[in-house]
Formats: C-alpha cells, structure tokens, sequence
C-alpha cells in the first residue's frame, strides 16, 4: 500500500520563524546521523521517517558523512523520499552538510569551495533530488580562509542547489564574521547548528568577543537548530539501569560508557524527578528545556531541537514534549542546580578554531 501522510499533520506541530527569514521549521526536527545508515533495516527507518511526517515534523537533516558507512543516509533518506514522499517534496527541509572527514585526500574534509560543492553535489546523487534546502559548512577549518567557504555558500545558493545556506559549531566570534560576510554578499546566513543541552551549555557562555553563541545568531538574524538536545540518550531515562542492548551507549558509537560516569547518572536520575513532578518523561523535559523561553530574545532563541531517534515510540514519546514547553522560575533554578556539564561536547575542538588569524 502506497503511503498516504496523516491528513492532520499539520494540527499539532508548532512551527518557529528561522531568525530574519522568511522560512518556518518545526519546533522538533529529526536528525538522521544514526539510526539511518546500512547496520539498521530500512523499514525501520521508514516507519520513523512516515511517522515524523505525519506529526508535522517537516524537518529533515542529513549529511554527507551519515551512515555508516559515509553516505548511506542520505541514500537510504532519497530512497524513502522517492518511494513514499515524491509528491510531497514542497513540504519538506532537506539539510545536508560537509566540513568533516568525506573520502580520502586533502579535497574530502574542510572548508574549501573544491570540498563543498563536490560534496554537495554528491549529496544531491544519494538524496535524488535537484537542491538541498538548506547546505551547511560542518565544523569551522582553521586552514581555509573564512571568505572562500563563504563564498562558496554564497555561489552554491546562486547555482540553485542549495535555498539556504547555514554554519555548524562555529563559535560566537567566527560567527559574527561569517554572518558580517554573507550579509554583505546578498546571501545572509539561515541557521546555526550548534550542540546544546542542559549538560551542555557553551552557547550560553560568552566567547572573546564577549557575546555568547546564542546572543551572536540573534544579533545577526541567524535561526538556531540544537543539535543533541538529549545528549545522545543520557538525558532520557534509559541509561538509569545500566545499559541496555543496543543502545547507542552498547554500540561503541559516539556515545561512550564514559560518559556515563556515576556522576553524570546521578544528575540524571535528580533531573528525571523533576521531569517526573512536571508530568513528562526526561526527554520532554529535555527538549522543553532547550525550547524555552530564554530572556532577551524569547520563545525564538532556539528556532529548533533536532533529536535522533532509534524507534517509533521514542519519536513519539519526544515529539510529546511539545505539550508543555513552560517552566516555572523555581523549575529552572532546580534545574540548574542540579545539573553540570556533562563532557559530552565532542564538537569543542573544532569550535575553538576561531578566527582567521588563528
Ligand atoms: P539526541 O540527543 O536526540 O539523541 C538521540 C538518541 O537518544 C536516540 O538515538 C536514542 O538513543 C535516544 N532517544 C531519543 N529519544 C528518546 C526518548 N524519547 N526516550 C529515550 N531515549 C531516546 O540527538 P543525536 O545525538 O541523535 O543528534 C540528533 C541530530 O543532530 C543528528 O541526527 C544530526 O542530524 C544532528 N547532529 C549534528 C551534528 C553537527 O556536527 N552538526 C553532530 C551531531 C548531531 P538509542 O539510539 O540508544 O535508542
């Protein structure tokens, strides 16, 4: 039987202005970076993927190296859109991303325009389609002159294979930068994709420039899309038990048994009473967490929190946080005494390169 999306799948979703665009995403998009490669079978990856639509989740991200192997996300993710949702193309926000290891030599990593629009066009060979909707730089790269991965973007945006163009881990300083560039070309930067979590808050923290992340992006009208709200699983309560089978944790994946220190699973355990008390899993707290309502720049600080997913019920189950995005000031506060960083930012190294002098 041919897929027919839910024809309420627009009732419930709420859908966030990115930055100065004109473009709306879903408060919850769905990140394939595990999960969607050749180790999972493919309708698992379907019944997600049906699913996330049919709740109005309109937001898909890819990027080249997804998988594994490299690549196998996006063609498993093109094949779904071919089988299931041709006829829905215009209702969908493909992303796709380089900057990380791609294929060996020195033009399959970095920030050169020889790595970006290869890659990119090799991402459109994999998903099937002619554009990406959004096109990101993956990680800042010290060794490529900030003016030559911009302009790619911006040429990239120009040849129609990409609607927009965005940055990821880039701190605030090169941000500011990056965005000073692209506004000035015509082209502004769409979104930044950065980590964050309630154990993991460095875009919370002022850079040199003396401007958190979060403050940088709002400042230049650039959305933001949270990557790893649940701190790849640790902020869910699956791991209070020890650590079950094919886990993330069990695969030796990203996620490694360090990182769950019984400190870090203390925090957890503190912070899933909490999220019990407010009636929702730890999850949903986790991601209402990253949605909320942040001073200065409000409800639309984060625009997006993009989270992963291994089965129906748990997308299901985090899709559900929408349901009560408020915190009371005395819930925040135990919040944050509660919880400390978490030493699950594998992306800080790539962050610190900063400048161009630098
Ligand atoms: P999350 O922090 O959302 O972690 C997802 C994992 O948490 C799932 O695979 C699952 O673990 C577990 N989980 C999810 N929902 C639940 C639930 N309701 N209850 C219990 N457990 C749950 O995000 P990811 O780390 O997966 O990253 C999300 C996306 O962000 C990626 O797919 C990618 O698109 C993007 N990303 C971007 C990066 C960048 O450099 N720009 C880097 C990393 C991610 P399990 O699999 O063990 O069941």
């Amino acid at each position: 039987m041919a897929y027919q999306p839910a024809e309420n799948r627009y009732d419930n979703m709420i859908y966030r202005r990115v930055g100065n665009s004109g473009l709306k995403l879903p408060a919850i998009s769905l990140g394939l970076w595990h999960n969607f490669g050749d180790d999972k079978p493919l309708e698992t990856q379907r019944a997600i993927i049906h699913r996330a639509f049919d709740r109005g989740v309109t937001h898909f991200d890819l990027a080249n190296n997804y998988g594994p192997p490299a690549g196998s996300a996006e063609t498993n993710f093109g094949r779904i859109l071919r089988e299931d949702l041709k006829s829905h193309r215009d209702e969908l926000i493909i992303s796709s991303k380089a900057g990380w290891d791609m294929w060996p030599g020195p033009y399959g990593f970095g920030g050169s325009r020889k790595y970006l629009v290869s890659s990119l066009d090799q991402s459109l060979k994999r998903l099937g389609v002619d554009y990406v909707d959004v096109f990101y730089h993956h990680r800042p790269d010290p060794e490529t002159p900030l003016e030559e991965t911009m302009y790619a973007l911006r040429d990239i945006v120009a040849s129609g294979k990409a609607l927009y163009v965005g940055i990821s881990s880039y701190g605030s300083e090169l941000t500011a930068e990056a965005a000073e560039f692209m506004a000035e070309e015509g082209c502004p930067l769409l979104i930044h994709q950065p980590s964050y979590s309630i154990v993991n808050r460095w875009v919370e923290e002022p850079g040199d420039d003396g401007e958190s992340l979060l403050q940088t992006a709002a400042n230049n009208g650039l959305g933001v899309i949270a990557f790893s709200p649940l701190a790849q699983g640790l902020l869910t309560d699956k791991y209070l038990d020890g650590v079950p089978e094919g886990s993330r944790a069990s695969q030796g994946k990203s996620l490694s048994e360090g990182m769950l220190s019984v400190e870090n699973i203390d925090m957890v355990r503190k912070l899933n009473d909490i999220a019990q008390e407010r009636g929702q899993s730890l999850a949903q707290m986790a991601l209402a967490w990253v949605l909320r309502e942040q001073g200065e720049y409000g409800v639309d600080t984060v625009t997006s929190a993009l989270i992963g997913a291994s089965s129906v019920a748990q997308l299901d189950n985090s899709l559900d946080a929408l349901n009560n995005l408020e915190f009371t000031n005395a819930e925040i506060d135990a919040i944050d005494e509660i919880s400390h960083d978490a030493g699950i930012n594998l992306w800080a190294k790539a962050t610190e390169s900063k400048t161009r002098e630098n």
